[in-house]
């Protein structure tokens, strides 16, 4: 309960990318990501040094202000809220929003399942890494999200180029043909650093996903397009 927060930012924006995309929410951005995707789009996360320490009550009063009544949508995101430096003061803001009335999601980077905080949100936004990021996917915590979490999870995987596809559609295959699969996909064309748009590359995913008859759900990124690949916290 006494947990300090370690804070990149809190902002109010619209979520921009996956099934909710366009939904007025809060962000509760977590300083600290030691995953390494090459492509990432928050380098300015990763040092665990460079965040604010907030208290619980400072961050509950800061959604509130912005939530102005209203916006009763949380998105606890990162850096890696699920890296376990952050564990016990992610549980404990989920606790003090829950009975506050908010619904809560969380950026999953898809390297764990954390039961204690899985139980108790609402949503999981679950990572799938493709081979653009440069990190080395694990099948157990996908497994184990199907297995547990189905209900209430989206899958989202960005894709840069047709290797990423094909690892997806492998992928899709393996779990498909076990009948596992119940969960939004979403292909998130990637934005490479400084690129304005992304309209060639996401018009051959959507080939892609179209030929491959796999239920994909192509989506981009609504803030890239609207405020540029290079804006952060919109
Ligand atoms: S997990 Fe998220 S914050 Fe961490 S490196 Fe990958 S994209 Fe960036």
């Amino acid at each position: 309960m006494n947990n300090l927060l370690n804070i990149h930012s809190i902002f109010k924006s619209t979520e921009g990318e996956g099934v909710w995309v366009g939904t007025p929410q809060i962000f509760v951005r977590f300083q600290g990501c030691n995953i390494g995707c090459i492509n990432c789009d928050s380098k300015e996360t990763w040092d665990f040094e460079q965040g604010t320490y907030l208290t619980q009550d400072f961050v509950l009063k800061e959604i509130e202000k912005l939530s102005l009544g209203n916006t009763k949508r949380v998105a606890i995101t990162g850096g890696d809220p699920l890296h376990p430096k952050h564990e016990s003061a992610v549980i404990d803001l989920v606790d003090i929003l829950k009975t506050k009335g908010f619904t809560v999601t969380i950026e999953a980077a898809g390297t764990r399942v954390v039961d204690k905080i899985f139980d108790k949100i609402d949503f999981i936004n679950f990572d799938i890494k493709t081979p653009s990021t440069s990190v080395k996917f694990n099948h157990r915590p996908l497994l184990k999200l199907i297995e547990q979490y189905k209900g209430k999870s989206q899958i989202k995987s960005v894709i840069q180029d047709e290797k990423d596809f094909k690892m997806v559609c492998d992928l899709f295959d393996s779990i498909e043909s076990s009948n596992k699969f119940e969960i939004p996909w979403v292909l998130t064309p990637c934005y490479e650093p400084k690129e304005t748009n992304a309209i060639q590359r996401t018009q051959d995913i959507l080939t892609w996903a179209q030929e491959s008859s796999i239920p994909f759900r192509v989506i981009l990124q609504q803030h890239k397009v609207i405020y540029g690949s290079d804006k952060t916290n919109v």
